[in-house]
């Protein structure tokens, strides 16, 4: 099968140092229990990597950071590259915890850029997904920072403030960006604008428009958690026009689908590992639709084998 890589894809630097901070953190000298606030990224064959070298991820979509640090009473506490909020840190500290800080440095720029805002009395409105945690830090900045999703968030707001700033989680869809503040300037005529989205997120979306149009079907290899990937696959279908879909692993691939193509194309997430997208493309570039032995879409990954000592970016 034609198959075409398209760069850069996979691995971005905040990932690549969540994971090399942990992965090779000194356990013996690291006060213990030592716990992940979250999923340290969103990729759950990671997590379970993790898990083999005695850290707790704790984990529940409906609750957030500063719930989820209830469950913790004592040991380390590492904090993912989402980063969390002020209320998070200040809780952690008064448990007396040790903390472990892998924020993104993308995102501690993000979160100054509100903190700025704020500071000179403006609101903030705050483009990102509701439930993920790199929102939940950013409205625990601030009560006058506003979290939208869509268009109709934005028409449902009433800030009543002459000065009004937007900005956004790092992962978001530059094409949603756009089209987002173009609704907010009709609302707010001053609003100052600052755009956010993190250069990796950025350049892995614009080489997919970069795709020819004898592709029959895009492959974004990640996790159905991860935001950024999420992202890849909307923007592949809505602004490159290329079917596209997104798969976990090898064993997502459809093979009857398969079988109808004559050109793929592969990315991946900022959070995918690198070996399970490895594996998607050997056997894509292996695949005859002719030869049943090369149907066999069956993962040589598992958890004990998919983190390497470090953590290398695409
Ligand atoms: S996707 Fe961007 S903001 Fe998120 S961890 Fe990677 S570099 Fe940082």
């Amino acid at each position: 099968m034609k198959t075409i890589k398209i760069t850069p894809r996979g691995y971005c630097h905040g990932v690549v140092n969540a994971i090399n901070t942990i992965s090779n953190l000194d356990i013996l000298s690291t006060k213990k229990p030592i716990y992940i606030l979250g999923m340290v990224i969103h990729n759950k064959q990671i997590v379970e990597s993790l898990n083999h070298l005695d850290l707790i991820t704790l984990h529940d979509d409906s609750k957030t950071r500063l719930e989820l640090l209830d469950e913790i009473d004592s040991g380390t506490v590492i904090f993912t590259a989402h980063g969390v909020s002020p209320q998070v840190y200040k809780k952690a500290i008064d448990k007396g915890l040790d903390i472990i800080d892998t924020t993104c440095k993308d995102v501690i720029t993000s979160q100054n850029t509100i903190k700025n805002f704020i500071t000179n009395g403006y609101s903030v409105i705050f483009i990102g997904k509701h439930t993920h945690p790199e929102s939940e830090a950013a409205i625990g900045i601030n009560s006058n920072v506003h979290i939208v999703e869509t268009i109709e968030d934005i028409k449902n707001l009433s800030i009543n403030n002459n000065l009004v700033a937007l900005t956004n989680q790092t992962t978001m869809s530059i094409f949603d960006i756009y089209y987002l503040s173009e609704e907010a300037k009709k609302h707010y005529p001053n609003i100052v604008i600052i755009e956010e989205i993190c250069n990796s997120t950025r350049i892995r979306q614009e080489a997919l428009l970069k795709q020819d149009s004898s592709i029959d079907h895009c492959f974004v290899v990640g996790d159905k958690l991860s935001n950024n990937s999420a992202k890849l696959v909307q923007v592949s279908i809505k602004e490159a026009n290329i079917n596209s879909s997104l798969i976990e692993s090898v064993e997502g691939i459809d093979i009857e689908k398969l079988k109808t193509y004559q050109k793929v194309s592969v990315t991946s997430g900022a959070s995918t590992p690198t070996k399970v997208t490895k594996e998607v493309i050997s056997f894509l570039e292996q695949f005859d639709k002719n030869n049943p032995k090369t149907h066999i879409n069956k993962s040589k990954l598992n958890s004990r084998n998919l983190l390497t000592k470090k953590a290398l970016p695409r």
